[in-house]
């Protein structure tokens, strides 16, 4: 038993214990395999429990008997961070891996990283260190900033063969190189993409009132897009369309049903499933109490929205991205102003009062009249009969893998102007608009597009422990990526090249 020898520690290990208290498992797990791996979600565990791939990671890992995989969340008051799985800490496992999602996500690992004495330079690490695996969406599209911080970086969907490899492995008989020599018997060059989902999609392990959907069964029906709008890394990097078969869907949610009614649909656009309204028709004869990750307006369901309404869910939510026709067109979104007018009326006719809408500004290309059209779709909103019309706005930022790759972000000043005219427009219409953060924009954009000088400059700032000084490097670097990119003039032609 290990001896916990302060009252930080022992507060550590009870929110750890209440955590785990409150969990609910819908599938049987044991991880209690030699192989030991602590799987890392570096957010909170709010977030990390929102997120399928944490669930079917900690599933699929655990399913070899040799393997034995405990979760592991990023908390920055955390100074043992204890297992949610056994009393184990983290410095017990040897091998640490981590599932990374969101750029931002990174910076966690970094200061996790370096709070737990691990080296952030892998060059740096010795046999006294673990072994360091990154994998996740971030992979897809951004793996060489990754490879920055990993030992090994897996690319792409988890696959059979990678975990039954990681079974094999004896830690006991390997030094730290070796070992990840062995890891690479199964081939880390290329993506993993499966061509069906019918035998790996992802599902809720576990529910817990302390997720971001509390209490509610995940179920993932699709995976990829087959749209590829501009500036989408799904779009790009995940691969086209599979769909899991309706089948399987009905056989997930009748045992997700022995557990909960709250169910949430999750795939890049939901509605794009063939046969979704067999599924909300299956919900609504069950009364489940559905909800869905996004949902593309240009092929909704009147009977996907009635049964949305029928549970607890108050709003419909759909993402125009641009709000004039030429915005929507570089945007490569597809949508036009019928198809957006349509959306808004199978809302209102399905009992909808409330809608929250998702735009995106500072494409390359924009306008002041643009910008201007945004806050006259909300009025057109308005004039339907939406009573509570939310508004979330974000700047376009152009990553690795994307129509945008390469282009480059206004700098702060123009995007702070740019957020005081929409605001300004925005209340006019009597609409409380939600910005994200331009900083974190300006920082993901930054990460996303990371090389050696900025990865060793932001080590520098996560080795002084200095959050803010990270965030201040991060978007002085912005200047210096944008001075080398192309500018973008307003009829949409490259004007010149700076460097
Ligand atoms: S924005 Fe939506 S529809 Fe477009 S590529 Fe991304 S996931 Fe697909």
């Amino acid at each position: 038993m290990r001896r916990i020898s302060s009252n930080r520690t022992w507060k550590e290990l009870k929110t750890i214990n209440d955590l785990r208290g409150r969990e609910h498992f819908v599938k049987d797990i044991s991880c209690h395999g030699p192989s030991r791996v602590a799987l890392i979600f570096p957010n909170t565990y709010d977030v990390a429990s929102a997120s399928l791939s944490y669930h079917d990671l900690f599933y699929r890992m655990n399913i070899p008997e040799d393997v034995g995989c405990e979760r592991f969340f990023y908390d920055e008051t955390a100074r043992s961070h204890f297992s949610l799985d056994s009393p184990s800490v983290i410095s017990d496992f040897r091998i640490w891996a981590f599932s990374v999602h969101f750029e931002m996500d990174l910076l966690n690992v970094l200061f996790m990283l370096h709070d737990l004495g691990v080296p952030l330079n892998p060059r740096e690490r010795s046999e006294k260190h673990p072994i360091i695996i990154i994998g996740g969406s971030l992979s897809l599209f951004m793996k060489s900033a990754l490879e920055y911080v990993g030992d090994y970086v897996y690319e792409g969907e988890l696959a059979e063969g990678f975990v039954e490899n990681l079974a094999k492995l004896k830690l006991e008989e390997h030094t730290r190189q070796s070992a990840i020599a062995f890891l690479d018997n199964y081939s880390r060059t290329g993506s993993h993409l499966s061509e069906s989902i019918l035998s790996n999609h992802a599902e809720s392990s576990y529910l817990t009132p302390n997720s971001v959907f509390p209490n509610r069964f995940l179920l993932e029906i699709s995976r990829g897009c087959r749209h590829r709008c501009a500036f989408c890394v799904m779009g790009h990097t995940f691969g086209g369309s599979r769909h899991l078969p309706y089948s399987s869907i009905e056989e997930s949610l009748s045992q997700a049903m022995n557990h909960t009614k709250k169910v949430g649909l999750v795939a890049a656009e939901v509605n794009d499933h063939p046969d979704i309204d067999k599924v909300a028709q299956f919900a609504l004869e069950n009364e489940l109490d559905l909800s869905v990750s996004s949902l593309r307006a240009d092929s909704l369901s009147g009977h996907l929205l009635k049964a949305l309404r029928s549970g607890s869910q108050k709003q419909f939510t759909i993402a125009p991205e641009g709000g004039s026709q030429k915005v929507r067109n570089l945007l490569g979104k597809a949508l036009s102003s019928k198809d957006i007018e349509i959306a808004f009326r199978l809302g209102r006719d399905a009992g909808f009062e409330r809608i929250k809408l998702y735009f995106i500004y500072d494409v390359p290309g924009e306008d002041g009249n643009d910008l201007q059209e945004i806050s006259s779709i909300v009025s057109f909103c308005r004039d339907i009969g939406y009573s509570r019309i939310s508004v979330s706005l974000n700047p376009l930022i152009p990553k690795p893998g994307t129509l945008f790759e390469g282009y480059k972000m206004s700098p702060i000043s123009e995007l702070k102007e740019k957020r005081r005219l929409l605001m300004a427009l925005l209340n006019m219409e009597g609409v409380k608009a939600d910005f994200e953060s331009i900083r974190e924009s300006v920082s993901q954009y930054v990460i996303s597009n990371m090389n050696d000088d900025i990865y060793e400059g932001l080590a520098e700032c996560v080795q002084n422990r200095e959050k803010k000084e990270a965030f201040r490097y991060l978007i002085n670097q912005s200047l210096t990526i944008s001075g080398k990119r192309k500018e973008w003039v307003r009829n949409g032609k490259e004007e010149h090249t700076c460097c």
